[in-house]
């Protein structure tokens, strides 16, 4: 049972169902997350509307058993027991940025940002550098692989730059 209705729940809910397992999809809403990727959206609906991978919308998990799990219907409170080997709650995640603020670096409280120089991705540390999806805090679908990884040559210019200067 893969909980939930974005990427992560897509992306598991797919691949344990090409490794032969039998998924079923529960999520608290009528459809799929708005975004979810353009190039992963047909793949999944297309298995849901062939009945591959069956989803309870507007469900929750109520009870998690060694063998099965209690569903509800949010609407109806209609209960269903399903039997059921392993629940992956692909619900969400959030950065921890405590080895970044153990460090000194300043972290937006709000956004999670690391407080950092965008031309050079250095923090208000010298010396320390963030790159990668850290960077864009809570907001994870800022960084992607395509751009996360144009960081890495601003940091290597950066520390280039002051290894000439000194
Ligand atoms: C379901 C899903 C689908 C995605 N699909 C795509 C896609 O199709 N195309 C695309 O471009 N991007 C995609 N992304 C985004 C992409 O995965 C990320 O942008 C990318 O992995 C970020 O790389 P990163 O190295 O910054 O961070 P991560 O890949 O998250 O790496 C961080 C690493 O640091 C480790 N770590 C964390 N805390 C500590 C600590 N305290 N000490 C030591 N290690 C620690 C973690 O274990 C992890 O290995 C997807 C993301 C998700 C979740």
């Amino acid at each position: 049972m893969v909980v939930g209705g974005g990427n992560s729940a897509a992306d598991a809910a797919l691949t344990c169902w090409r490794e032969g397992a039998r998924v079923t999809i529960v999520h608290l809403f009528e459809e799929l997350d708005r975004g979810v990727k353009p190039w992963v959206r047909p793949d999944i609906e297309n298995r849901i509307a062939d009945g591959s991978i069956p989803a309870l919308w507007r469900h929750r998990i109520l009870e998690i058993r060694p063998r099965e799990v209690v569903v509800e219907h949010l609407e109806t409170g209609v209960r269903r027991t399903l039997a059921n080997d392993w629940v992956l709650a692909m619900t969400g995640f959030e950065p921890d940025p405590s080895p970044l603020t153990r460090l000194g670096v300043e972290v937006d409280p709000v956004t999670a940002v690391p407080h950092h120089a965008p031309a050079t991705m250095e923090t208000n540390v010298p010396g320390i550098y963030v790159a990668g999806v850290v960077v864009s805090g809570h907001d994870a679908n800022k960084i992607f692989i395509e751009n996360g990884k144009l960081h890495g040559p601003l940091i290597a210019a950066s520390v280039a730059a002051k290894k000439t200067s000194s």
